[in-house]
C-alpha cells in the first residue's frame, strides 16, 4: 500500500499534471493499493480525472468530521466523502492532533463515523521528539492505539508516523521502524484473535533514497508519503519500486 498525502498543497493545474503523469506511468499492482489524498477541495476533480483515465488509484480524504447532521460550519462528513469518491480517510495525523487538539474521544468518533460508511481509516500514531528522548514512545503509542474501539481495530490501517520524522528530512531507521511496528502488532494482537489483515505502514520523510530499504522490511506493509509524493515522477518511481 503506497499512500500519497498532499497535505495543504496543490492547485487544479498540479492535480491535472500529477494525475496525467501517474496514470501513464504507474504500474498498478492489485496487491499494492495506491491511495491519493489531495486536499478536499480537489477530490472531485481528482475523481473525474481518475475515472476518465480508468486507473485504479483510490481516493482518500485528509479530513472527516464525526458529526453527521449536527450543524458544523466548515465540516465535512462521511456521507459527503462517499459522494466525493473516497474509500479512505486519514485520521489522527499529528498536525491535526496538535493544532486541533484532537483527543482520543474525538478520534474514536471519527473512526466510528468513517467505518459506518465503509470508509477505511488510515489511523496515524507517533511520538514527538520530546517523548522519544524521554523514552516513553511505546507508552505514547499504546495510549494512541486505545482510541480505536475494540470492534473496529481490524478495519483500520495503522500509520506509524514519528512526529520528529514528518517533513524534517530525518526518517526513522529500518531497525527502529521494525521494533515499533512489531510492538504495534503485539499491542493489537492483545486485543484481537488475529491481526493478519491489519496493515501497518510507515510515514516520515520517505524519499527516493530511503524508501527501498524501509519498504523491504517484512514489518512494513506500506508507506505514507507527504512532501516527496507531490512530485509525480518521484511518487511513480517509489510506487513502481524502480
Ligand atoms: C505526512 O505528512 O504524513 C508525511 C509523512 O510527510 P513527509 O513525508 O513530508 O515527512
Amino acid at each position: 500500500m503506497i499512500i500519497s498525502n498532499w497535505k495543504m498543497n496543490g492547485s487544479k493545474k498540479l492535480i491535472d499534471e500529477w494525475i496525467d503523469f501517474v496514470s501513464q506511468n504507474l504500474e498498478i499492482d492489485e496487491k499494492k493499493e495506491c491511495i491519493f489524498c489531495p486536499p478536499i477541495s480537489y477530490l472531485d476533480q481528482a475523481k473525474s480525472l481518475l475515472q476518465r483515465r480508468c486507473i485504479d488509484i483510490k481516493l482518500g480524504s485528509q479530513q472527516i468530521d464525526s458529526n453527521l447532521h449536527n450543524p458544523l460550519t466548515g465540516g465535512i462528513n462521511s456521507e459527503m466523502l462517499i459522494d466525493l469518491g473516497c474509500e479512505f480517510v486519514i485520521i489522527g495525523h499529528s498536525e491535526q492532533r496538535m493544532r486541533l487538539k484532537e483527543s482520543n474521544l474525538i478520534l474514536s468518533d471519527k473512526l466510528q463515523s468513517s467505518l459506518e460508511m465503509d470508509i477505511k481509516p488510515i489511523f496515524c500514531i507517533g511520538e514527538s521528539l520530546e517523548q522519544k528522548n524521554k523514552k516513553i514512545t511505546k507508552e505514547v503509542l499504546s495510549s494512541q492505539l486505545n482510541a480505536i474501539p475494540d470492534n473496529l481495530v481490524h478495519e483500520c490501517v495503522i500509520a506509524y508516523e514519528p512526529v520528529w520524522a514528518i517533513g524534517t528530512g530525518e526518517n526513522a531507521t529500518k531497525t527502529y521502524i521494525e521494533d515499533i511496528h512489531s510492538f504495534i502488532r503485539e499491542e493489537l494482537g492483545n486485543r484481537l484473535n488475529s491481526i493478519n489483515n491489519i496493515s501497518v505502514v510507515y510515514g516520515g520523510s520517505v524519499n527516493l533514497e530511503n524508501y527501498n530499504e524501509i519498504y523491504s522490511s517484512p514489518q512494513v506493509d506500506g508507506l505514507l508519503i507527504g512532501g516527496a509524493s507531490l512530485d509525480a515522477e518521484t511518487f511513480t518511481k517509489i510506487y513502481n519500486n524502480k
